[in-house]
């Protein structure tokens, strides 16, 4: 099991050789969505409208796209910030460069779902989706709270559908590697 690491994105520390792999730009770049990313001069004005970065100390899109420059692979998949990205576009429409940030942000976490890098939160609603349909399981309390306000059932969630369109994409063969248990972690 794989867990994602509490790395403080925001917080300087020392980077050694050893963890530096000079071809991750160069993988990135073929990767669509993550052509761009050499084109960041590391301006940061995706990181100042960032509405997430707003609230948190330690999420900053600059950051992420400047280590993945720099090689830092295992920072930026490993890094429990990656998850907090709301995929609302502004760091894309705002960039001078036109890098597409969200989408090397979704990039970024293809990769890290490879490697078995996901918070364990995420990896119970993509479980709960394959089994009933919904992202989070309807508790019974909820179910037993609607009868008593004489609502309807609520309709049963499609789970044969969406494995359907889920099968033949590598989403099962990921799901196999995704770490179990309690994560600590999660954002
Ligand atoms: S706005 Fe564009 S160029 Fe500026 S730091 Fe963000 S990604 Fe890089
Ligand atoms: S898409 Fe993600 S990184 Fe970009 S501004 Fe929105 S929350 Fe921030």
């Amino acid at each position: 099991m794989t867990e994602v690491s509490t790395l403080n994105q925001g917080k300087e520390q020392p980077i050694k050789a050893s963890e530096i792999d000079p071809t991750f730009k160069y993988e990135l770049e073929k990767i669509p969505g993550a052509e761009k990313i050499l084109l960041c001069f590391q301006c940061g004005t995706c990181t100042s409208d960032c509405p997430i970065a707003r609230f948190s100390d330690n999420y900053r899109p600059r950051t992420l796209i400047h280590m993945a420059q720099l090689g830092l692979k295992d920072r930026v998949l490993n890094s429990a910030t990656l998850w907090l990205c709301s995929a609302c576009f502004t760091c894309t429409d705002r960039c001078p460069q036109n890098v597409e940030v969200d989408s090397i942000i979704r990039v970024f976490r293809n990769l890290a779902v490879k490697k078995g890098y996901i918070p364990q939160g995420l990896c119970n609603q993509a479980q709960s989706l394959l089994e009933t349909g919904y992202v989070a399981k309807v508790p019974e309390s909820r179910i037993r709270k609607r009868e008593n306000y004489g609502l309807p059932p609520l309709p049963q969630g499609n789970a044969e559908a969406i494995k359907k369109i889920l099968r033949g994409i590598s989403f099962f063969d990921s799901l196999q590697t995704l770490p179990k248990g309690d994560n600590k972690n999660d954002p």
